[in-house]
């Protein structure tokens, strides 16, 4: 198969021939129709991840059909249209057996743990506990850009905040991650406040339902205005960006007993961040994080899309072939997208 693969880190991808993947006993090979280019990729390739061994194939937001079948597996056929979520739980640990895929003690993470889907074909471990099955009105980038950010602003939103309708939210950071929770917090029926430092994505941002948005490049305080804003807090509020100054102000906007959910990443010498302890306390706030989504709450979220209510195809910003995801890939930090950026062309 085709695959771009690199050797070293931080050094050029390149396109190679490499042997096509063979299924586990509890596995499948899927042949990739659509993957998408994720930051996360971009920190595996920096060298940012002690899960990787070179050479390595990045790429975890995949969709395709399944190819091949392990012996082993149960529900799944040849010809099957699938998803499947970046943190794939092994079905059997203490957490998998409580519905907690997403911190499996055994995690199976394509494009991390394992080699990814910038590849005509990828194989996946613990097929019956994680694939998800594509509704035919879902076309195959829509369901790629499903794969990381907007499961991830999902579960972010809907299971981790409970969040209701008539409730305020604040969303800090209106990247790929930002942008989802705001369309699933609008669907929901909540107010979204939209916070980042550049107006075109506040723009966007009001497109797709933020009732209110905050330039925090303008605004001299930014947890005053939002508490202006919504007369004492929000009841939900997300750190979407993951720095230390969006996760101060996403916890201390809160009003009395709210929730800050931490879905950006923090790394480097950002992984400690300073918290206004004496807010959480006297207010009695929560502090929950978010990593990725469990494949058995996949289909809540995908009953939202093809009832019209979510439309994820509104975050994707162009199609590429796999060709050009070497440079794609290696410049995603200097050239920041608004969109999801999906390979769907492999030979
Ligand atoms: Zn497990
Ligand atoms: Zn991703």
């Amino acid at each position: 198969m085709r695959a771009a693969i690199y050797s070293e880190f931080a050094s050029p991808l390149t396109i190679e021939t490499v042997a096509d993947p063979t299924p586990s006993d509890h596995g499948v090979v899927i042949r990739v129709a659509a993957t998408g280019l994720c930051r996360s990729d971009w920190h595996g390739w920096m060298g940012h991840d002690p899960d990787i061994r070179l050479p390595h194939v990045p790429g975890h937001e995949l969709a395709g059909v399944i190819e091949a079948v392990g012996r082993h597996v149960g529900r799944w056929q040849v010809g099957d249209r699938v998803t499947v979520p970046f943190v794939c739980g092994c079905g059997t640990c203490a957490e998998c057996a409580a519905g907690e895929h997403q911190v499996c003690e055994r995690q199976f993470q394509p494009g991390f743990t394992h080699w990814g889907s910038f590849a005509q074909y990828v194989a996946i471990d613990y097929a019956d506990a994680n694939l998800v099955r594509l509704p035919e009105a879902i076309d195959f980038v829509t369901a790629a850009s499903l794969g990381c950010r907007f499961a991830t602003a999902f579960r972010a939103i809907v299971d981790q905040g409970q969040l209701s309708g008539g409730q305020w939210v604040a969303v800090h950071g209106c990247g790929g991650v930002g942008l989802s929770a705001i369309m699933i917090a609008n669907a929901l029926g909540a107010n979204v406040i939209a916070i980042d430092i550049h107006e075109e994505k506040l723009d966007f941002a009001r497109a797709i339902g933020a009732a209110e948005t905050v330039n925090a490049a303008v605004v001299d305080d930014v947890v005053a205005q939002v508490q202006s804003i919504t007369r004492g807090g929000v009841h939900v509020s997300l750190d979407a960006l993951g720095s230390p100054t969006t996760c101060f102000n996403s916890i201390a906007n809160l009003r009395k007993r709210g929730k800050h959910i931490q879905v950006g990443l923090m790394l480097g010498e950002h992984r400690q961040p300073s918290v206004p302890m004496d807010q959480v306390i006297a207010n009695e706030l929560e502090i929950l994080g978010s990593h990725g989504m469990q494949s058995h709450r996949y289909p809540a979220m995908l009953a939202m899309i093809t009832a019209g209510k979510l439309q994820p195809e509104k975050l994707v910003g162009k199609t590429i072939r796999l060709e050009e995801s070497l440079e794609a890939l290696t410049t995603m930090d200097r050239y920041p997208n608004t969109g999801v950026t999906v390979i769907n062309q492999f030979d």
